[in-house]
């Protein structure tokens, strides 16, 4: 689940500020960062706030460890490898964390209508995005029908009272890759909180989350790489207040077969990696929803993804079709957040929600 594809560290976002490189006088902000998750965390802050640092980094840096302890599917002493090991046989207790994020993401399994599914791992390990030797082939229609007979949400049994799952055909996979750095962001960011601090943020590669200001007035600044030039970005973010960012891409971790590149992402309707989009990025309330939702609002696109958004509270999307000239297809309230850079002011259109 959080095993990097390739060597490269996915920060699909950055963050904005002259302050960051080391240099004369007080820094403008403040950053720690760590490998996890097979990515890289961080835990930022302003400058003034630079000697609670140590103190914060360590608390997140041990919270994410946690996590990825319990929510990995490649840790084999963790409960969702028990669960996993167990398909088609006995239920499973649940810790309460594991338990959390497992009843949310079957439901945002069904908000966007299967789009998001945390049993699409044996479609995911299909096509090699497990990491190890690359296909020389794609999968055979046989195989990727042979896959799905193994996938589905709506046959992971849940009981919320005596914390009990169970899944029902043998060969299920849990992977919860699509949502559990959300909500490890939101548990440090809840333990920040506890803590006493006010102004920070955390990251954890493409899913982020910001509390407070940077700097008195000022909103946290999040760029938004561009997928065609991940060296550019295509505008900024202006958050704060417990707001949240993530971003699914096409162009960090994909798999390559006779020539073709492959998302990491799968559609679990129709087996085959997601093609269409370049990058979804997805602002909401909070982290675990903007790391579920990025997922499914990938696979939907902007058309299919009206329905999902339009019932969904507190979130906002940015999507970018994998085609060139480049366009920007926002939610009408993000407008309000995000700021085009000057060269793609002509490019942003507002979806009609
Ligand atoms: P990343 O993990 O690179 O931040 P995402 O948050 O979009 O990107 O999650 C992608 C991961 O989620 C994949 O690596 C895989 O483990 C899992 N996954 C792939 N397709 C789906 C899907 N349709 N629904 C839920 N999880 C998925
Ligand atoms: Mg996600």
């Amino acid at each position: 689940m959080f095993r990097p594809i390739r060597t490269v560290w996915p920060i699909r976002a950055l963050i904005l500020a002259a302050g960051l490189t080391v240099g004369c006088g007080r820094r403008e902000l403040a950053r720690q960062t760590w490998p996890a998750m097979g990515t890289v965390a961080g835990v930022t802050v302003p400058g003034r706030a630079e000697n609670h640092l140590p103190a914060y980094a360590e608390l997140a840096r041990e919270t994410v460890r946690e996590m990825e302890g319990r929510l990995s599917q490649f840790n084999p002493d963790g409960v969702i490898s028990m669960l996993n090991r167990q398909a088609g046989g006995d239920s499973v207790v649940l810790d309460p964390d594991t338990l959390h994020v497992l009843a949310l993401s079957l439901h945002y399994a069904r908000v966007s209508r299967g789009a998001f599914d945390p049993t699409a791992s044996p479609l995911v390990r299909l096509w090699g995005f497990h990491g190890g030797a690359p296909r020389a082939t794609p999968p055979t229609p046989a195989e990727i029908r042979d896959a799905l007979s193994t996938a589905g949400y709506s046959h992971v049994v849940l009981n919320e009272e005596t914390r009990e799952a169970r899944l029902a055909l043998p060969g299920m996979k849990v992977d919860l890759g699509g949502i559990a750095k959300g909500y490890a962001v939101d548990a440090v960011s809840a333990k920040l909180k506890a803590m006493g601090a006010t102004d920070f943020m955390v990251n954890l590669a493409g899913d982020m989350r910001c509390f407070g200001e940077p700097s008195k007035g000022k909103p946290w600044r999040i760029g938004v790489r561009n997928p065609f030039n991940t060296a550019e970005i295509v505008g900024v973010l202006h958050l704060t207040d417990g707001w949240a960012v993530s971003t699914s891409g096409h162009y960090e971790r994909f798999v390559e077969i006779e020539g073709t590149r492959y998302a990491h992402i799968l559609d679990p309707r129709t087996g085959y990696p997601v093609a269409g989009m370049a990058g979804v990025t997805v602002v909401a309330t909070n982290a675990t929803l903007s790391d579920a939702l990025s997922t499914a609002l990938f696979v939907l696109g902007p058309d299919q993804a009206l329905s999902v958004l339009r019932e969904t509270e507190g979130c906002d999307a940015l999507f970018i079709p994998d085609r060139l000239p480049l366009e920007l297809w926002i939610t009408p309230e993000l407008q309000r957040r995000f700021v085009p850079d000057r060269d793609w002011v002509d490019a942003v259109r507002v979806l009609d929600l």
